[in-house]
């Protein structure tokens, strides 16, 4: 990091900045210019609070020059992370499919979904059996019966299975049944859950808060890879804006952000991205051609019946049509699908 002092800044002002990065055994240099000092600190900066130093008087500013997650980073790990889920790999040349309906309402629901999203290629099913709702009254999922459903029908069709777990107390139980957990955007910051996910075996999928900033969203990442697992993957799922006609607006951004930032793979989520049926494809293509390593797709065979995210949920023959576009996109960026 770096502390810029105020043109003027006195001698005694400096010798508290630099007696305080020494107490954080950090190397100190210092470097007098023309109009001011600048007191350069390397060494270990994650755990310092740039805050503490920019209080402190004769200083102008204070910038980090490395970033304050680690693991999660492009400097720790050049290549990219793949994360393997049986023979599927995420995070490789191939672009993964992950799609089917955002709760899990029934065994025939479920299956007659399942079955269309497999043909098409997708290849990791998923549905939520618990649900984080807005409102306390809504449908909140089936539970332990929903995850063995998913499990069932993801093994009668060769997929995978994402879904949901809402707190630390659920982690053991979705990992009998699922391949990878999703901790979903309303929980991107539950620190708590997210310390004990690091000490989980099975791959997280961690969304991205409805308003978080990439750091913010990275340090969340570092959090479950601190506790020793390091199977993360990202999903950018739309964030709050001041546009209220689609539920979110989905920032597409985030994409080639995220890969520059870090190797661990991303997933995008159109369907909460955009809250709209008609709007799945296009963000889709988008965000293949941004460079994310999947996606995931709310699929229902009776969107208008749903008990959850009808209007976002695409029918299976839209779902159909999506893969067939993606797998003409997806060469031409040296990809396959
Ligand atoms: C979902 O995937 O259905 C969901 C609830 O996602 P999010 O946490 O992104 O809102
Ligand atoms: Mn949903």
């Amino acid at each position: 990091m770096v502390v810029a002092m105020e043109p003027g800044a006195t001698e005694q002002q400096i010798a508290a900045v630099v007696n305080r990065l020494g107490e954080l055994h950090l190397d100190v240099h210092r470097s007098d210019g023309a109009t001011r000092t600048v007191i350069g600190a390397i060494g270990d900066t994650s755990a310092v609070d740039l805050s503490d130093f920019e209080v402190m008087s004769g200083v102008a500013e204070v910038l980090r020059i490395s970033v304050p997650y680690k693991l999660a980073s492009r400097t720790f790990q050049r290549e990219d992370t793949i994360i393997s889920v049986g023979d599927v790999r995420i995070g490789a040349n191939e672009v993964v499919v992950m799609a089917g309906p955002c709760s899990v309402e029934s065994l025939d629901q479920t299956r007659t979904i399942a079955e269309r999203v497999a043909k098409a290629g997708a290849t990791i099913l998923r549905g939520g059996a618990f649900k984080p709702r807005t409102s306390p009254y809504s449908f909140a999922g089936l539970g332990e019966p929903g995850l063995e459903i998913l499990r069932t029908v993801a093994d009668e069709f060769g997929l995978k299975v994402i879904t949901e777990a809402m707190d630390r107390s659920q982690i053991d139980l979705v990992s009998r049944y699922a391949d990878i957990i999703q901790v979903g955007a309303r929980n991107m910051q539950n620190f708590t859950f997210l310390r004990e996910l690091g000490t989980a075996r099975t791959p997280v999928m961690l969304k991205r808060g409805m308003a978080a900033t990439y750091e913010e969203w990275l340090m969340s990442a570092e959090y479950i890879m601190s506790g020793g697992n390091h199977q993360v993957l990202l999903c950018e799922r739309g964030i709050r804006t001041f546009e209220t006609y689609t539920r979110n607006t989905m920032d597409i951004a985030a994409i080639p952000v995220v890969k520059k930032l870090s190797h661990l793979p991303i997933v995008a989520d159109p369907s909460q991205g955009t809250g709209r049926r008609e709007k799945v494809l296009p963000m889709a293509r988008a965000a293949v051609a941004a460079g994310a390593d999947g996606l995931i797709i709310e699929v229902h065979n009776d969107p208008d019946h749903a008990l959850s995210d009808g209007a976002q949920s695409i029918w299976p023959d839209q779902f159909d049509e999506l893969m067939s576009q993606l797998q003409q996109i997806a060469p031409v960026l040296g990809r396959s699908l």
